[in-house]
């Protein structure tokens, strides 16, 4: 089966968070399966993309409203990736190094999809099914099956992979003269509450709808910012898929980003030299339990709540533990837990900047990840964290609660809590700092964690199963 995934990330090209790791590994594991994957996304402006040599495919150009772009598909020369990366250049569009943010991501999102489809119009073969992802490729349903151009492919079956349903890309009613010639009795399908909803199109056009664990698609039948009502509507073609983890780059024993590689049987002592390294760096007791935080600082993670629960922490435990956070995000957020940079020297720091290598080590080093989400549509850092021994702390929320089972439970292997407060957040702290202090059940839970299985294999199948009964 030849499959084209169309994102607006993908590791290592461009990532600002999971939806890149599922887009860079998904395809590989979907090769390995036997079949053709390849990906589809914006030339963003990135390291990878100058690092890399890549061979211009196709030239071609549209129009959007009343604005004229020529755009440019180039390809990867050397298969680098293990499946074919195509990137699209709109120049005045994408060409940027960030890959959001900016305040017309409506128009090079939208740009981006009708140039995704012009080509494809002119491509000497077709894929058999089409796997969009998240809001900026969701509209591409609705385009395949009612912009006159594009009429001749209107019956290639299309997925929409869901990896955060609480950005939807809204967008004005006068913004719906970008997209090319419509049947406009289907407007119908572009709208909810009174504005053109790319998520909500994406769902009602797609053939199959997923998220990225089974959790969050239950979740989102009682809340989805808006559009509950429509998920119980279309509750026949949703389904959930969990991410795995990508062996390839998150692997203790071959990861090139952290000073000692170990396994499930030197775990212990390469833990340790990570630990010692990382504590060094950062100027901590690497005899204390280290807990780390890395994520987007948004209220999503429940970033909000780091500050208080730390400063309630240390008040509590004052110099019985470490901690660590990397992240970017809320600028008030990053004010505050900046701020406590100094306050606790020795003992807590944070780093506010995106650093994939920090991030490997921090999985190695630590003791205990901290992830009190409010909502957690997979999550791939506690599987991170797992696989490199490192306990994950987190809220029973979608992906989090499918893919980590209390310590106290049965052949559990983490810490759970249920609310999103200082308080659970604290009680766990209190667990996590008892579990440190009997190494023989830290070591159990270790060994545990690092014997799961997450891998893509089983996930990358379902996906094909998925796209299997639509064709
Ligand atoms: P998200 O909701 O952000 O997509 P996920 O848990 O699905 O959350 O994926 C987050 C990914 O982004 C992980 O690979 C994590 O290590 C990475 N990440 C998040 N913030 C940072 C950061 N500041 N520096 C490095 N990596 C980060």
């Amino acid at each position: 089966m030849e499959i084209l995934h169309v994102s607006a990330e993908c590791y290592p090209m461009a990532k600002a968070g999971g939806l890149a790791d599922v887009v860079g590994a998904l395809p590989k594991y979907q090769n390995k399966l036997g079949h053709v994957a390849k990906v589809v996304m914006p030339m963003h402006r990135t390291r990878f993309l100058y690092d890399n040599e890549w061979e211009t495919v196709h030239k071609g150009s549209f129009s959007m409203g009343q604005f004229f772009y020529e755009f440019t598909v180039i390809k990867e020369k050397t298969n680098k990736l293990d499946f074919d990366l195509y990137c699209i250049d709109i120049n005045g569009l994408l060409d940027r190094e960030k890959i959001y943010g900016y305040d017309d991501d409506t128009e090079r999102f939208t740009a981006f999809q009708i140039a995704v489809l012009e080509w494809l119009s002119r491509w000497e073969h077709r894929p058999d099914v089409v796997n969009v992802h998240d809001h900026h490729t969701a509209l591409i349903p609705f385009m395949l099956r009612f912009c006159y151009n594009y009429h001749h492919l209107s019956n290639i079956p299309v997925t929409l992979t869901i990896h955060n349903a609480q950005y939807q890309g809204w967008m004005g009613w006068d913004k719906g003269v970008y997209l090319p010639a419509w049947d406009s009795w289907r407007w119908g399908l572009l709208e909810w509450d009174n504005t053109i909803n790319p998520l909500a199109c994406g769902i009602k056009c797609a053939d199959k709808v997923n998220t990225v664990s089974p959790g969050y698609m239950e979740e989102l039948m009682q809340e989805a910012n808006g559009l509950e009502a429509l998920f119980n509507y279309e509750r026949g073609k949703c389904s959930g898929i969990l991410n795995g983890i990508d062996y390839s780059v998150w692997n203790p024993k071959t990861d090139t980003y952290i000073l000692d590689n170990f396994t499930e049987k030197d775990y212990e002592a390469g833990k340790l030299l990570n630990k010692k390294q990382l504590c060094k760096e950062f100027g901590f007791d690497f005899k204390l339990p280290l807990f780390i935080f890395i994520g987007r600082l948004v209220g999503e993670k429940a970033a909000d709540l780091l500050p208080e629960a730390i400063i309630r922490a240390y008040a509590e435990h004052r110099d019985k533990f470490s901690f660590l956070i990397l992240g970017s995000g809320d600028p008030s957020v990053e004010h505050e837990l900046m701020l406590l940079n100094n306050r606790w020297i020795g003992y807590y720091n944070s780093r506010m900047e995106y650093n994939e290598k920090l991030s490997h080590q921090m999985y190695a080093g630590a003791d205990f990840l901290l992830m009190p989400s409010r909502v957690e549509p997979c999550g791939l850092n506690q599987m991170y964290a797992m696989r490199y021994g490192t306990v994950p702390v987190v809220r029973r929320t979608g992906g989090l609660a499918d893919t980590v089972k209390d310590y106290g439970e049965q052949n559990g292997y983490g810490i759970c809590f249920n609310n999103a407060s200082v308080e659970d957040i604290l009680h766990s702290m209190r667990r996590a700092l008892e579990l440190y202090s009997e190494t023989k059940k830290l070591n159990e839970v270790r060994l545990t964690m690092m014997q799961i299985k997450n891998s893509w294999e089983v996930s990358a199948q379902k996906y094909i199963d998925l796209y299997s009964s639509i064709q």
